[in-house]
């Protein structure tokens, strides 16, 4: 199955993510992530992302599609994969059509998490990531056993410098303008699905196996 996860900033798409990897061992390629992770290298494209990301505004679709080619390019991707937070453009949602024809594939579902924006900035800002495996909790909505600590691996825990003040309205201004968009273009595909991200996370999850047809 080739599924895409769309929502804007905070709906859960990692959290989901997360639960769908470890039931259905789907690979993941996160595009945040991979941004995070170039910056942490301290790679030429990381400083050249940090820009953006920093700014609360999209890197650009040249670079992003770049690395998204070379992610679905892994043996591991063949069968099956799961796109969290690509594509956020037109431009790339055309690329990534044009990326999987060239290999035989089509995507099969297009999955929104959707969440009003009232609820986004308490979501994105209470976030917090373990430095070690990368779970992701809330500081009242998924808080950890031990504060400060992850459940799963005992590491340390973060907040992402763009999970701060302006930045996060920077995010959702973009996600409205330029993401939003692409609803229309996967809804003329007919496959376009919409789960409400308005609900605790084990319903969200049944909700999105059930979007699935994997409940
Ligand atoms: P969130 O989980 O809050 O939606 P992400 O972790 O997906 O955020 O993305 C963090 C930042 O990385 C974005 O604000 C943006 O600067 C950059 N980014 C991630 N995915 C893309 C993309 N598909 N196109 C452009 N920029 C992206
Ligand atoms: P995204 O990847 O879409 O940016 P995350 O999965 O990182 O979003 O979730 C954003 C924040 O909201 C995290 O702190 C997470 O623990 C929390 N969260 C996720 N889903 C829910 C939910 N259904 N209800 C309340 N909080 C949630
Ligand atoms: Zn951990």
């Amino acid at each position: 199955m080739y599924i895409l996860l769309m929502g804007p900033p905070g709906a859960g798409k990692g959290t989901q993510a997360e639960r769908l990897i470890s039931d259905f061992k789907l690979p993941h390629i996160s595009t945040g992530d991979m941004f995070r992770a170039a910056v942490k290298a301290g790679t030429a494209m990381g400083k050249e992302a940090k820009k953006y990301m920093d700014a609360g505004g999209l890197v650009p679709d040249e670079v992003t599609i770049g690395i998204v080619r070379e992610g679905l390019a892994k043996p591991e991707c063949a069968k099956d994969f799961m796109l969290d937070g690509f594509p956020r453009t037109l431009e790339q949602a055309v690329a990534l059509d044009k990326i999987m024809a060239d290999m035989g594939k089509k995507l099969d579902a297009v999955l929104n998490i959707n969440v009003p924006d009232s609820e986004l900035v308490s979501r994105v800002t209470g976030r917090r990531i373990c430095k070690e495996c990368g779970a992701t909790y809330h500081e009242k909505f998924n808080p950890t056993k031990v504060a400060g600590k992850c459940d799963k691996c005992g590491g340390v825990l973060y907040q992402r410098d763009d999970d701060k003040g302006e930045t996060v309205l920077n995010r959702l201004k973009a996600y409205h303008s330029q993401t939003e968009p692409l609803f229309d273009y996967y809804r003329k595909a007919g496959i376009y699905k919409e789960v409400n991200g308005l609900q605790d996370i084990e319903k969200v999850y049944q909700d999105v196996k059930q979007a699935l047809g994997k409940a």
